[in-house]
């Protein structure tokens, strides 16, 4: 990822200089193109902040009270107005007079007017007068870098006052573009011959040197105006025009840069004379209402007007400073490059922070870019163009912002192409093989011309694999990992697909031929893999359980078993083949059908249904054996799903079973009947000629004892096989029984074995009756068998004690003796039938095995317990439990 961070950053910094370069270049067209003037003009207005000016220039305003006292315009005033002004101006010291009125038409009293004037540069000051005109700009032919400005025709000054002049200046005033005034006339040309603007005028008078010199005090080098041969030097352009500093906004009254007086005080004597002593003093209008001679400025603010004297007396004021602030742009080619400098700059400054940040930087470089140049404009007067520099700072964000959009909305279509896929293999439950055909095709997409190779794990779990290529079958082999000789000599990416912690796959990237992997490449398809991760996995889930459900499937269908699943209802949800081949249906038929219904139904055994119903009612696990449904017996086993409150329930086919014990009974019938009546002749026949026969020897006698005693023993076996067998067959004969009486009965039937071997035998019996509920015949046949083995398995001269106590619930009988006891490792075998232990001594004690089993049978179905401890070679104990009545 590190190496998709680097490429990330080198290809935004690439794109961000192009677009710097492209802005550069489309705002130096735009700035040379002169497009947008007005605004380059306006915005760049914001330097001109007030400053102090030399008090120099004082402004005698022909205001709205001179206009309503002398006449609607100075054009029309009684001539005498002047000449009272120039009379009054003799005695003030004011060092010029300079009238910004144009007075060109000549008047009877001009004489009089004539007269003042030549009193007063006569006066001690020795006043010098400017008087104005102007050129009418039909400007004919432009001659360009000339550093003059060509009028075609000029309003001149009455001829009868000119006379009298010292000098004469033309008070044209060129608005920008804009409207603004920002720039004044220095030299003008009219009818071949130079003459002076209004304030160049003005500042020569002041200087007292004559309008004849002006021609050697002032020079046009090309490219700036040379005061008093070359002094100072007046920034001019090709039309000689320059741009003078504005000290304050428009004046209101008379708070302006400059001292103003109306002319109606000053005539009137209101005015302290001493104000004009060695200063410039200005007439013209201002302070009126109307619109007359008031002009827009860079100063101006919200829509304030200066008077024409106001604009003249700011450059004239620029003119006699000591540090003049004449006014200039940046060099051509040093703001050109300034222009393409900051936006190159500005792009790659821009190129990698987040949007938010972009935006904070381009704040900060347009305060600071603010800041300095107001700092160059106030120490040296040089003035940037703020409109194009700013755009240079603050197109490269836009474009910046605009690029990332641009980069975010191509990856993200990328990845939503990718996430389309992605669809696919999520939507569709795809197989693997599909899945992987799509994801190669992707891969394709994004890395074209490389070889893909997708390992995908055989199963969850798995440690064989399954390897992918486009075009090529799926092979499934132990390793995922690739040969390294393989790809030893090449740059290979290989992106696992980990989800979980579990990895299901990997894809392997090997580049075409000569070619690199891409660092974008790698971003793209790493998360082309962390997405596709856990679909992969789902599809490994998927494919597993869908495996586990297919072995599912074929246990329950193949299964030689019926098999059924049972709502609460004991309906059937899901059953299997067999189940319908067991009740003799279709299994089309049977589904959602009650199963203990159905086979009621066909067993025409109402009971049956209420068992199994019960059962269910009942939630634990039971067995119905033998039951005959149909043609078949089966055995029912119905088991709780306890978390789905489902049943299962299997139903075996147990017919050949049942044919088999039915075999064996009628077997033992033949036992029964045929063998042990011919048994019992034999036996009686032998005894017969025991008693009778005289002839008998010893031997005889001998051999004739044996069959006796072999007869005995099959007998006994035979007895105990039918006992077995009644138990197990037949019904319970239930009935209260008083088992105190019975145990001490058994007891007195074997009392003779007991006296044969001298064994002692000790009953323990509570006085209270203790009563159950049991089959008397089958009860009794077990106490018997317990106790007979106590003596039977007891050495002569053995102990035999009889237990029977009761705690009200059970009932426990118990019978210990001092025998021979029992091997530990035939102890868990001793319930079984036939089964005899062969400890020390009792290997010549007749049995057949059965007996125990025979207990066991008969206690359990009486719903007790049988059990019994033995130590080898000194005594056993067995006992029976069985629920009190
Ligand atoms: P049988 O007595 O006819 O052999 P049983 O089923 O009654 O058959 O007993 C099975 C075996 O258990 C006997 O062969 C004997 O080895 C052992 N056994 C039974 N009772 C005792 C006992 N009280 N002491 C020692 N061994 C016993």
């Amino acid at each position: 990822m590190n190496r998709g961070g680097a490429v990330w950053r080198s290809s935004r910094l690439l794109y961000m200089l192009l677009a710097g370069a492209v802005i550069a270049l489309a705002l130096l067209l735009i700035w040379r193109g002169g497009v947008f003037m007005a605004l380059r003009l306006r915005l760049n207005d914001i330097y001109y902040a007030p400053a102090a000016t030399s008090g120099t220039v004082v402004i005698i305003a022909a205001d709205d009270s001179s206009l309503r006292r002398y006449g609607r315009t100075p054009a029309d005033w009684p001539r005498q107005v002047y000449a009272d002004l120039a009379d009054f101006m003799s005695e003030t010291g004011a060092r010029v007079l300079a009238l910004d009125l144009l007075l060109s038409e000549s008047e009877p009293d001009d004489a009089a007017v004539a007269e003042a004037f030549g009193r007063l540069r006569q006066s001690d000051a020795r006043t010098r007068i400017v008087l104005a005109d102007a050129g009418v700009t039909t400007t004919a032919i432009l001659r360009e870098g000339a550093g003059v400005l060509p009028f075609a025709l000029a309003l001149g000054i009455s001829p009868t006052l000119n006379a009298l002049a010292d000098y004469h200046g033309f008070t044209n005033t060129l608005p920008d573009i804009d409207g603004v005034i920002r720039r004044q006339p220095s030299l003008v040309e009219i009818d071949g011959q130079n003459g002076l603007s209004f304030s160049l005028a003005t500042y020569l008078a002041y200087l007292r040197i004559p309008a004849s010199a002006a021609s050697q005090v002032l020079s046009f080098d090309g490219s700036d105006l040379l005061l008093m041969s070359g002094e100072r030097r007046l920034p001019v352009d090709e039309w000689g025009l320059w741009q003078p500093y504005y000290f304050a906004p428009p004046a209101q009254g008379n708070n302006g840069a400059f001292a103003v007086v109306s002319l109606v005080d000053v005539l009137d004597g209101k005015v302290d004379a001493s104000i004009f002593d060695g200063k410039i003093v200005l007439l013209g209008l201002m302070n009126t209402t109307g619109t007359l001679d008031q002009y827009i400025v860079p100063s101006s603010s919200s829509g304030s007007l200066m008077a024409g004297i106001e604009i003249q007396a700011n450059a004239i004021e620029n003119l006699v400073q000591a540090n003049p602030k004449f006014i200039t742009s940046l060099d051509i080619v040093l703001e050109g490059a300034l222009i393409a400098l900051l936006s190159v700059a500005a792009g790659l400054l821009y190129a990698l922070p987040r949007w938010y940040l972009k935006l904070g930087i381009a704040l900060a470089l347009v305060v600071g870019w603010l800041v300095v140049t107001s700092a160059v404009f106030t120490t040296s007067f040089v003035m940037i163009s703020l409109f194009d520099t700013l755009l240079a700072l603050g197109v490269p964000v836009v474009a910046s912002i605009g690029i990332d959009i641009t980069l975010e909305t191509l990856q993200r279509k990328q990845t939503e192409f990718l996430l389309s896929s992605l669809h696919r293999i999520a939507e569709q439950r795809l197989q693997i093989d599909q899945a992987a055909e799509y994801i190669l095709e992707d891969v394709g997409k994004i890395a074209p011309g490389s070889t893909a190779t997708l390992y995908i794990v055989d199963s969850v779990g798995s440690d064989r694999w399954m390897r992918f290529r486009r075009g090529e079958k799926r092979v499934v082999g132990p390793a995922a990992s690739p040969d390294s000789s393989t790809y030893h000599h090449h740059l290979v990416m290989a992106f696992p697909f980990l989800w979980q912690g579990r990895q299901q796959g990997i894809l392997m990237l090997k580049p075409s031929h000569g070619a690199q992997l891409d660092g974008t490449t790698g971003v793209l398809l790493q998360e082309l893999v962390e997405k596709l991760a856990p679909h992969i996995d789902n599809m490994l889930l998927y494919d597993e359980v869908g495996r586990q459900k297919l072995l599912l499937d074929s246990v329950f269908s193949e299964s030689p078993a019926g098999i059924a699943i049972l709502d609460g209802k004991g309906r059937i949800v899901q059953c299997n083949q067999d189940l319908a081949r067991l009740l003799e249906m279709n299994l089309a038929d049977i589904r959602g059908k009650s199963l203990p219904e159905l086979i009621s139904l066909i067993s025409n055994k109402q009971e049956m249904e209420d068992q199994i119903q019960n059962g269910i009612g009942a939630k634990t696990l039971f067995t119905l054996d033998e039951m005959k449904l149909g043609r078949h017996f089966v055995r029912l086993v119905i088991a709780p799903l306890k978390a789905y409150d489902l049943w299962t329930v299997i139903i075996s086919d147990v017919t050949a079973l049942v044919d088999l014990s039915n075999l064996k009974t009628r077997m033992l019938r033949i036992a029964s009947h045929d063998l042990k009546n011919p048994l019992a002749r034999i036996k009686g026949f032998v005894d017969l000629i025991f008693m009778l026969s005289t002839t008998l020897d010893e031997r005889d006698r001998k051999y004739l004892q044996f069959v006796s005693d072999a007869g005995d023993e099959m007998l006994r076996i035979i007895d105990d096989i039918l006992n077995l067998e009644r138990m197990r067959s037949g019904k319970l004969m239930l009935s209260n029984i008083n088992l105190s009486q019975m145990v001490q009965e058994v007891c007195a039937r074997n009392q003779p074995d007991l006296i044969q071997k001298q064994q002692n035998l000790e009953l323990v019996i509570p006085d209270s009756a203790i009563t159950v509920h049991a089959d008397a015949a089958q009860l009794s046949q077990a106490i018997n068998n317990f106790v007979g083995n106590a003596i039977k398995y007891t050495p002569d001269g053995g102990q035999v004690t009889v237990r029977l106590t009761a705690d009200g619930k059970t009932v426990r009988f118990e019978v210990e003796d001092t025998g021979y006891g029992i091997p530990v490792k035939a102890q868990s075998k001793i319930f079984s039938e036939f089964y005899r232990a062969k400890a020390e001594g009792t290997l010549h004690i007749p049995g057949t095995g059965l007996g125990l089993s025979l207990v066991k049978g008969v206690i359990e179905s009486h719903n007790g317990t049988v059990g019994f401890t033995s130590v080898e070679g000194k005594g056993s104990t067995f006992y029976f439990t069985l629920p009190e009545k």
